[in-house]
């Protein structure tokens, strides 16, 4: 089921802070959104050269004159700077990751660097070390959830903290200077990430709003049309068929004018709802007019016809107080379809007969299902 696009629900400061910490983020979406997926190679490239700088550093201290006096340290440093390699080729050879990778490579980088400050024994070199917390608050504002950020921003402060009190103690620079480097550090780990995640996220809310439908949480067409070239780009590759479903409901303006348009609108609600649960999270389902819904769906043969033959029941078959019903016109482009050649001219082309294929549904009274191969 799609998540609804919440609008910002009140003015002040508190309720935006409130409904930042609470967001549910969509660790997909940076793979699906048309202008971040061009951004994506770049990203990757620089997250991988980010992580070989910091396997460099650590292998420049492992081989330098304060290198960790036991051996365990010395083993330690070595698993270190041989991660960051690997998760280096990772990121260069590597699609970008979803949610699992995303936050690991945070942990990742936060533990490396506290066990890389903590373990440094030149205290005065430490306290300039935290400063690469502020890289990895660059990392954790853009890629990962209000809550992970605040967790990076947590550990960051409080491995400085314990890093700035040994160097205290150690007392080989003055505690002014200390001081001032303290505060310096306090804006750019702590509070500059905080503020970051937040702008960000109030306009990737802008950019995700632009996509969707706010009724159904489903892509509006604008969304559609760029998620619509994904699946269709994927298909091809996979040797996969595609299935173009359009579904209109019967007699929709009846239910307005009987039941009033609040009632309209939660029976828009609740077959968009029960279209995405049937068609699962492997499609892609948009809301492209008041009651119409186009669907796309990429898969094996056997798995497309299954679910076209069952959309008809999967709406409608349900004792609700106001019963409505379906028109469902369904365009199947198999794998050996003369139209994959046409890339996004096909998309129209498959759009328009599984179109004409509703109107075929309706045409015949409706509640039923029209298919056709392009
Ligand atoms: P048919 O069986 O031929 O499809 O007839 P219909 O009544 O379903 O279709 P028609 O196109 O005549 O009416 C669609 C109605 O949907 C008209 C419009 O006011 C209403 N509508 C459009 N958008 C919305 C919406 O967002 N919410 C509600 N409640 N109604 C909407
Ligand atoms: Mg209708």
């Amino acid at each position: 089921m799609r998540t609804p696009v919440h609008l910002p629900t009140g003015g002040n400061s508190w309720n935006l802070l409130n409904e930042w910490y609470h967001e549910e983020h969509d660790y997909e979406w940076m793979k699906r959104h048309r202008s971040s997926r061009a951004i994506q190679p770049l990203c990757r490239a620089l997250l991988g050269i980010m992580s070989m700088i910091f396997g460099l550093t650590a292998l420049v201290k492992l081989v330098g004159p304060d290198a960790p006096p036991t051996t365990l340290g010395k083993y330690l440093g070595a698993i270190v700077v041989a991660s960051c390699f690997v998760i280096a080729g990772l990121w260069f050879t590597r699609p970008f990751p979803g949610q699992r990778g995303l936050i690991a490579f945070a942990i990742f980088a936060d533990i490396g660097l506290a066990g890389a400050v903590l373990m440094v024994t030149d205290r005065d070199s430490a306290t300039f070390g935290c400063i690469a917390f502020a890289v990895s608050g660059t990392y954790a504002t853009l890629f990962v959830s209000a809550k992970w950020l605040l967790g990076h921003v947590a550990w960051a402060t409080g491995v400085s903290i314990i890093v700035f009190v040994l160097a205290f103690g150690a007392g080989t620079v003055d505690h002014s200077t200390l001081l001032a480097r303290a505060l310096v550090l306090f804006a750019a780990v702590t509070l500059l990430p905080i503020f970051s995640h937040l702008t960000w996220r109030m306009m990737y809310r802008d950019a995700r709003e632009s996509d969707h439908d706010p009724l159904t949480g489903l892509f509006n067409r604008r969304g559609l049309d760029a998620a619509v070239t994904v699946l269709f780009d994927q298909a091809r590759d996979d040797a996969w068929c595609l299935a173009f479903i359009v579904g209109l409901i019967d007699k929709f303006k009846l239910v307005n004018d009987v039941h009033g348009h609040p009632a309209g609108d939660r029976v828009i609600q609740r077959t968009a709802n029960r279209l995405s649960a049937h068609l699962g999270q492997r499609a892609v389902v948009g809301r492209v007019g008041g009651e119409e819904y186009l669907a796309v769906i990429s898969g094996p043969p056997e798995m497309i016809i299954t679910l076209t033959e069952g959309i008809v029941p999967a709406l409608s078959d349900y004792p609700d107080p106001i019963r409505t019903t379906v028109s469902v016109g369904v365009a199947i482009m198999p794998t050996e379809s003369k139209a994959w050649t046409g890339g996004s001219s096909a998309i129209s082309v498959a759009s328009n007969v599984a179109d004409s294929m509703m109107y075929q549904a309706k045409a015949a009274g409706g509640n039923g299902v029209r298919t056709t191969s392009i």
